[in-house]
């Protein structure tokens, strides 16, 4: 936890960098990803600084469930239910994060590959 001021998303929290923010509730944050890698992706973060997805749960359960409520809701409002969508926590080195402030991918809009890169 802690790392506010180096975090990238604990700065976006703070108003301090811009955001297109889709939604939010008072634990979690919806905002559009800067480079899109779909029609829809957006990406819904707690608004208090984790590493990562199994630190919330380890930390804080009920953020998760918030986490992933925010998500849900970012798919009925992109209409996304009937086509399907992703969700994408990339976690780690290997597992492609770049940005260490637990961040859900929510992706959709199109026809999505499986198995990914
Ligand atoms: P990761 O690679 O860690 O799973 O995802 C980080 C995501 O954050 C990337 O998809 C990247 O495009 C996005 N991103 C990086 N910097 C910014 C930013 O300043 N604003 C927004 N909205 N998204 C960002
Ligand atoms: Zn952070």
């Amino acid at each position: 936890m802690s790392a506010t001021e180096d975090c990238l998303f604990c700065r976006l929290v703070a108003g301090q960098i811009p955001a297109t923010v889709v939604t939010e509730t008072d634990t979690t944050l919806a905002f559009r990803d800067i480079s899109p890698a779909a029609p829809t992706h957006v990406l819904v973060i707690p608004k208090q600084h984790f590493e990562n997805m199994a630190e919330i749960v380890t930390r804080q359960p009920q953020v998760m469930s918030d986490v992933m409520a925010t998500a849900i809701e970012v798919v009925q409002r992109e209409s996304l239910e009937e086509q399907g969508y992703r969700l994408v926590a990339n976690t780690g080195e290997g597992g492609g994060q770049t940005v260490y402030h637990a961040h859900l991918h929510v992706l959709g809009g199109r026809g999505l590959g499986w198995p990914p890169g």
